[in-house]
């Protein structure tokens, strides 16, 4: 049995937006059908993601947002939570294995099954903040996950956020607690625009729009690693966003499949090499669906060259 995880569950197709929404169930096909075609299955544990309870969005999320997403769920077609971020009847069957895909992995790696668990899920989570949805986001997948891992008694987590937009809802969720560290690269300007920030346990590493991988590499080489070390999480989790790639026309970075291979076996090596526990990684952005497709492939070849090599 690897011990590399694909985390997943055939309810996070449900959620729905729109036809004209480029956050769709079809994001989860393109990576299921690029995993078999590439015979990656065959490397890879697949596991589906338990079902998330109440209370476990309420690890991250005020009571007033989760009663605002549950009164707001439609009978019916779509519901607005924010100009780009709708409700369909079956948004929280998504929802709830999102959120769930996250405490498997947990589970699985605190269990010494696993090194490495990628969670495949939508909606995605990086812009939720304790109290609001926003950028396609329900509830935040990962700020969830670093909370339940807290509770099993993990003291220092390390947050690495990659997607082309900032991380924004994440960033506040944890601004007041020291034992984790965020780092954290966007594209600049870019939504959601947001201020820097100066505060212990927080890199932001904005980026110029047609910034490639070498700008990746040099950020996680000269600002993040250095910090990694230090800080010496037990932990790593990673918000795995695939729109900084050069044919996501949802933004401007050029970063090609190299270069979240090399990503994830950099961090993987980290990993290996600091007694890291493990490393739960989300899907979070990505919309041209055979760049993410690639993205994500090449993103486990990555965490299997680190972990199985
Ligand atoms: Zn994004």
């Amino acid at each position: 049995m690897s011990r590399i995880a694909l985390i997943s569950h055939p309810a996070c197709r449900r959620h729905d937006m729109g036809a004209e929404h480029p956050e769709c169930a079809a994001r989860l096909d393109v990576i299921q059908d690029r995993i078999l075609a590439s015979g990656l299955d065959l490397s890879l544990t697949q596991i589906s993601a338990t079902r998330a309870q109440r209370d476990d969005y309420l690890r991250a999320h005020s009571e007033q947002l989760v009663s605002l997403v549950e009164q707001r769920i439609p009978k019916e077609g779509y519901a607005d939570l924010d100009g780009d971020t709708h409700l369909c009847p079956h948004t929280m069957a998504s929802v709830e294995r999102a959120v769930g895909a996250g405490l498997t992995a947990v589970d699985a790696i605190l269990g010494g099954t696993i090194d490495s668990g990628f969670c495949a899920v939508r909606p995605p989570g990086h812009h939720a903040s304790q109290d609001h949805s926003a950028g396609f986001c329900i509830f935040n997948n990962l700020a969830i996950a670093v909370r339940y891992a807290q509770s099993k008694g993990i003291e220092r987590i390390a947050v690495l956020d990659i997607d082309v937009h900032h991380g924004d809802g994440t960033q506040s969720i944890f601004a007041q607690d020291a034992n984790v560290l965020l780092c954290s690269l966007y594209q600049n300007p870019l939504y959601p625009n947001p201020e820097p920030v100066e505060r212990a346990n927080l890199i932001q590493s904005p980026l110029p729009p047609a910034s490639d991988g070498n700008a990746l590499r040099q950020v996680v080489q000269e600002q993040w690693l250095p910090s990694l070390t230090q800080f010496a999480p037990q932990m790593i989790f990673v918000s795995a966003g695939f729109d900084g790639h050069i044919e996501d026309d949802m933004a401007a970075l050029k970063f090609v499949e190299q270069d979240y291979a090399w990503f994830s076996q950099c961090i993987g090596q980290f990993a290996r090499t600091h007694q890291v526990k493990g490393i739960v990684s989300f899907l979070e952005g990505g919309y041209h669906l055979s760049a993410l497709a690639r993205g994500v492939e090449h993103y486990l070849r990555g965490q299997l060259a680190a972990f199985d090599g």
